[in-house]
């Protein structure tokens, strides 16, 4: 099996047959020398025949010199193919000088011309047999056609010189074939340990660029590629990013745990895969952030890409027995038309991205100019928010929540405001994210909570002040106290402040949660569960703590989905706050209608610009004591 060589794979046998065209130059050398002293053999010699295979073993060589030059450029040419033309070549050539070798001593010419002749093809034969042992079978085969009509001539001629040289030329056969064979098969181990280490360190490089999760590019991987296409692409054509962020995944991955939280980022990769281009790179940035790139025609071109793959990952997906339908938000950017670089297009994707979000999500944005306006408005908001306690710009204000059977204020909501001396007023929306983001949200909070307590202070003993807490401000060390001392400096009893949460607080399953809930609960401060409908609305959380309160969101009120379906929902959860002894507060009513059918569907509580917008601290209590008046003049009439 050693001649043949098939046993070796093909790397290894593609290395072995290039071995046989690195030296063009050493071919080139053999064949002037056979040339050279072939010609001159012929010369010396004075015989036809000799002069003939002088003649044929000339052209024999000259081919071979302009092939070596030529084949190995020939791009598809397989390595079999080479061998062959590589193995015909050396045949022809090692027959050639055998035979005129063996010519001349046949022929007795001149004894010059033989020894010329005959230490050729012998040294011919020693040679080859160490300079082609990357592939034994060519190196022995011509090892054996220069020495077999050699040996043929010597041992008919009658002289004891001769046979004694044919005898020590025998021996020279198994001498060089064990040689060739040793060279060969060190040379093998050698090539195929060299193939081993390269194809680990390849096999090594694929996994450090592939996500495990995913199978999919990591962010290595991702950039990796990105850098290849980018250097590939052609000079017209355009390069699409998408970057997807799947919508409340980390909710999904707390309420069910990670592994169906894996395999739901896995189901997400697979139909990205099906979805994009062929040549498309897709990849996990990481969490549950994708990104595809592919060339563009044009906007419209992606646009469509972008909607195809938005909707394959919101079609339902099952993990096990779960049902699961999870969204994405997306931000495009487009090179060269938004960013020349890679850096600049992946930031214009991240902003486009951020956009989508806050345009409340399941969206595709394209980058456009003035989200990096709006980031720099930002990264002002972000500079500026320290200062603003300290300037007195910011400030409390209160929406009243009014008892729909009473139609009197139960309670108000501690909304806060920044009025900018140059931005003018900056809704909560836009400073909140903001504070959460740097921290600041814990000064903040407490400010708040503070401001509110004292207002509440002032109020009759019946109406409550309700505020908005951050998650993180509920997760701080030592979050608890603080609302305590605020209450003790405001002198507010505890059973007088209600803190509105949302449920991404709950979802945690934090200690640290459940610890601020107890202690503040046992001190006699309510809760309630602040946007309910707008999240996982789980109702397990309604068990499990104390709410007094649950607010549904605006968007079941006045959003776009309001109809049939929200109107059940508001009755299906008002039947069961009523039965958890909670009241269900409306949120977002503008309109009379809307604050009929809340009451109908069994809110016991409503909120909205109907009734009040958030008003100045000195326009609540106006309100309190206008409404005080009223009451008591309806009591005299009544
Ligand atoms: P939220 O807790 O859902 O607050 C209700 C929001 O709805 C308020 O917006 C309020 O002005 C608005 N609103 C009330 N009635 C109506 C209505 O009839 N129609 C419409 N279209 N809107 C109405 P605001 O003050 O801009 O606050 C937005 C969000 O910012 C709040 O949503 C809350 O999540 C957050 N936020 C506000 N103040 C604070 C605060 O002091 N602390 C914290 N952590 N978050 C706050
Ligand atoms: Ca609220
Ligand atoms: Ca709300």
């Amino acid at each position: 099996m050693l001649f043949r060589t098939n046993a070796l794979d093909d790397r290894v046998r593609k290395i072995l047959v290039e071995t046989l065209y690195t030296q063009p130059a050493s071919l080139a050398i053999g064949a002037f020398n056979g040339i050279m002293t072939s010609m001159v053999a012929a010369y010396v010699a004075e015989r036809q025949e000799v002069t003939v295979t002088a003649i044929l073993l000339s052209i024999v060589a000259a081919t071979r010199v302009a092939m070596a030059h030529i084949l190995p450029r020939m791009k598809n040419l397989e390595a079999e193919r080479l061998e062959l033309f590589y193995e015909l070549g050396a045949f022809a050539y090692a027959l050639a000088l055998g035979v005129l070798a063996a010519q001349t001593i046949a022929f007795n010419v001149e004894p010059v011309a033989q020894l010329l002749m005959a230490c050729n093809a012998i040294g011919y034969a020693v040679g080859i047999a160490a300079r082609n042992a990357g592939r034994p079978a060519i190196a022995i085969g011509q090892l054996l056609l220069v020495v077999v009509p050699l040996l043929v001539v010597l041992s008919i001629r009658n002289e004891l010189a001769l046979r004694v040289l044919a005898i020590s030329i025998l021996l020279l056969i198994p001498a060089m074939m064990s040689i060739t064979l040793n060279v060969f098969r060190t040379l093998r181990n050698s090539v195929a340990a060299a193939e081993t280490s390269a194809r680990l360190a390849e096999k090594m490089q694929t996994l450090a660029r592939t996500d495990v999760v995913t199978g999919l590019l990591n962010r290595a991987g991702l950039n990796h590629d990105l850098v290849e296409r980018l250097g590939g692409l052609r000079h017209e054509q355009k390069l699409a990013l998408f970057w997807m962020d799947l919508d409340k995944f980390k909710e999904v991955n707390d309420a069910l745990g990670h592994q169906v939280g894996d395999r739901l980022l896995a189901e997400v990769a697979s139909r990205l895969r099906q979805v994009a281009p062929e040549d498309a790179t897709v990849a996990r940035f990481g969490g549950d952030e994708f990104i595809v790139a592919c060339p563009m025609n044009d906007r419209s071109e992606a646009e469509i890409l972008a909607l195809t793959m938005i909707d394959e990952i919101t079609r339902p997906i099952r993990v096990d027995e779960d049902r699961l339908e999870i969204a994405s938000s997306m931000g495009i950017a487009i090179l060269p038309d938004d960013g020349e670089d890679l850096d600049t297009l992946m930031q214009c994707a991240d902003l486009a991205l951020y956009r989508s979000k806050v345009n409340g999500r399941k969206q595709i944005s394209f980058y456009d100019p003035t989200m990096s306006r709006n980031l720099v408005r930002r990264r002002e908001i972000e500079a500026e928010l320290r200062l603003a306690l300290q300037r007195d710009e910011l400030s409390i204000f209160f929406q009243p929540i009014i008892d729909l059977e009473t139609g009197r204020v139960r309670a108000f909501e501690a909304l806060v405001r920044w009025f900018h001396p140059e931005k003018g007023e900056l809704r909560p929306d836009e400073f909140i994210p903001v504070a959460e983001e740097t921290g600041a949200i814990i000064t903040l909070g407490n400010w708040i909570t503070s401001q509110a307590a004292h207002a509440a202070a002032q109020w009759p003993e019946d109406v409550t002040i309700a505020v908005n807490l951050s998650p993180l401000q509920i997760k701080a060390p030592g979050a608890a106290l603080g609302i305590l001392k605020a209450l003790r400096e405001a002198k507010l009893a505890p059973s007088r402040l209600e803190l509105e949460i949302t449920e991404t607080v709950l979802l945690d399953h934090s200690q640290n949660t459940d610890n601020f809930i107890n202690e503040l609960g046992e001190a006699g401060v309510r809760f309630a569960l602040d946007d309910f409908g707008t999240g996982y609305s789980s109702l397990g959380y309604l068990n499990k703590y104390p709410f007094s309160k649950i607010k549904v969101d605006r968007s079941f009120v006045s959003g776009i989905n309001v109809g049939k379906k929200s109107d059940a929902i508001i009755r299906a959860v008002s039947e069961m706050g009523s039965r958890l002894g909670m009241e269900i507060v409306a949120e977002g009513l503008e309109t009379i209608d809307q604050v009929e059918a809340v009451r109908m569907a069994g809110c016991t509580l409503g909120q909205g610009y109907y009734f009040s917008r958030p008003v100045p601290d000195y326009l609540a209590a106006m309100l309190l004591a206008q409404e005080r008046k009223d009451y008591q003049s309806q009591r005299k009439v009544g």
